[in-house]
């Protein structure tokens, strides 16, 4: 997620002694504040994770939503169908999904009826016979209503918002289940189709491929597919009246989508670059993950900030409240490969997203010739005082996992790591770090274990002061 409207870029003239060390020390396996796994009983209500122990649920992993939604404006109401097709990973009398608000009229599983109750945002559904461990399954469930946002510290509202043309769902770490039966946590990524049938007069865009706009009467169905497994938060759909830009690059398709209320300009421009900037982020990431490319500018007061939503991003037109302005569009689309491609298995490692998308400000940002990366580095280094040195990005809690430090002293502690292992080993291990992991689910343990394994080197000392310790690193 881009956290601000603004990018601030100080420009400070001091160059950092290169750092350097050798395999002295056995590599990383594990120390003081990098927490062993600890194995976990089987909790139906929650995925697991220590910030957000009711996000998802356990039990069972998603391979695939077929999702089937119409929605009125006029009404404000969603009916919906989705197919959820999952294994069970235990013996399962009973699962749950994440559903916040709307109503479930019917319930199946494998074709047979089940029984369902609520219980908050858990739907808590019971099939005619158990699941045994390991079977795939599959429950349809069909649901309605008038969908609600839910309240977020940081975001305002998020989740499913009406607009004065129609409505849009965004938000992190949970939006999903305002809009659909989900389970609602990244480490269950799922291959994704996405039915949204509208008023004909309205676009419908969402993730990925469209594989087509059927219209029947007053209504459009436009068909969309995400052929890469996909985190619940970055499913996104926008509906209302936007101008399309359709096109293909290197055989993939490009749709942009900019609110018609929105005066062409810069923020058109800045959707046009989408490519250029895929293509410089290559360079340094390896190939651009998906099959698809895009973006979405909303026209939204509520909504100040941007969101990697998987092969589209759903950008603020606040970003262009002083013009022109590329750096956003660079930090969302090098979410593309770390935090949608690889993602997190925990939310608090999310400076594996966040401090790499800023890292990939700053690197677009150099080529602009607006800074470089070390400038970049050098304007923060040098305000002692700044909050960033308050909170452990490695490990800020659940309050701050959009705090300045995840995303401004993460990408710092790319920069750490780039000056100790030189440019060729750094980049190979952004690039190997993009290519083995992509589709999957990460922990901070595992980047440092892959850093230290590319570049040879022992780099726990580091890793420990730039990302698990409060206060500024001495260099
Ligand atoms: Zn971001």
């Amino acid at each position: 997620m881009g956290r601000r409207a603004w990018i601030v870029m100080a420009a400070v003239s001091a160059a950092l002694a290169a750092g350097c060390g050798g395999p002295s020390r056995p590599l990383f396996t594990g120390a003081a504040g990098f927490p062993a796994p600890v194995p976990l009983p089987v909790d139906l209500a929650g995925a697991g994770d220590p910030y957000f122990p009711t996000y998802g649920n356990g039990g069972y992993d998603v391979s695939a939503y077929d999702l089937k939604i119409k929605y009125d404006p006029a009404s404000d109401q969603l009916t919906g169908v989705a197919t959820v097709t999952a294994t069970a990973k235990a013996d399962l009398a009973k699962f749950h999904l994440d559903l916040h608000g709307l109503t479930v009229d019917k319930v199946t599983v494998d074709g047979a009826a089940a029984t369902s109750t609520r219980d908050g945002d858990e739907l808590i559904i019971t099939p005619g016979a158990p699941l045994a461990n390991g079977k795939e399954f599959v429950a349809v469930v069909a649901y309605g209503g008038v969908p609600k946002a839910i309240k977020a510290p940081d975001l305002g509202v998020t989740g499913f918002l009406t607009t004065h043309d129609g409505a849009f769902t965004l938000g992190e770490p949970e939006s999903a289940t305002t809009w659909f039966p989900v389970n609602d946590h990244p480490k269950d990524k799922a291959l994704y189709t996405i039915e949204l049938t509208v008023p004909t007069q309205l676009e419908a865009i969402s993730n990925g491929l469209l594989d087509g706009r059927t219209a029947q009467g007053a209504w459009t169905s436009w068909k969309w597919r995400v052929t890469s497994p996909m985190a619940p938060y970055l499913a996104t759909f926008v509906i209302g009246d936007y101008r399309l830009v359709e096109g293909t690059h290197k055989g993939k398709p490009v749709l942009t989508a900019v609110a018609e209320t929105l005066p062409k300009g810069e923020i058109d421009k800045a959707m046009a670059s989408t490519t250029e900037i895929v293509d410089f982020l290559e360079q340094y990431f390896g190939p651009y993950p998906f099959d698809a490319y895009g973006g979405i500018v909303i026209d939204d007061e509520r909504v100040r900030y941007a969101l990697e939503t998987q092969t589209r991003p759903v950008y603020s037109d606040a970003f262009w409240s002083r013009g022109a302005n590329t750096i956003v569009v660079a930090h969302e689309l090098a979410h593309q490969w770390f935090g949608d491609s690889v993602s997190v298995q925990a939310w608090q490692h999310i400076w594996l997203n966040e401090g790499f998308a800023t890292y990939a400000q700053w690197l677009w940002g150099e080529k602009l010739g607006v800074s470089t990366v070390q400038e970049e580095f050098d304007s923060r280094y040098d305000d002692p005082g700044s909050r960033i040195w308050d909170i452990a990005p490695g490990a800020p809690g659940a309050d701050n996992i959009f705090s300045g430090s995840v995303y401004e002293r993460g990408g710092m502690t790319l920069h750490a790591l780039r000056k100790q292992v030189g440019d060729e080993k750094f980049f190979e291990i952004l690039k190997t770090w993009a290519s083995e992991q992509r589709d999957g689910n990460v922990t901070t343990t595992e980047f440092i274990a892959l850093a230290e394994r590319v570049s040879g080197q022992q780099l726990d000392t580091l890793f420990q002061k730039w990302l698990f310790e409060v206060g500024r690193p001495a260099q």
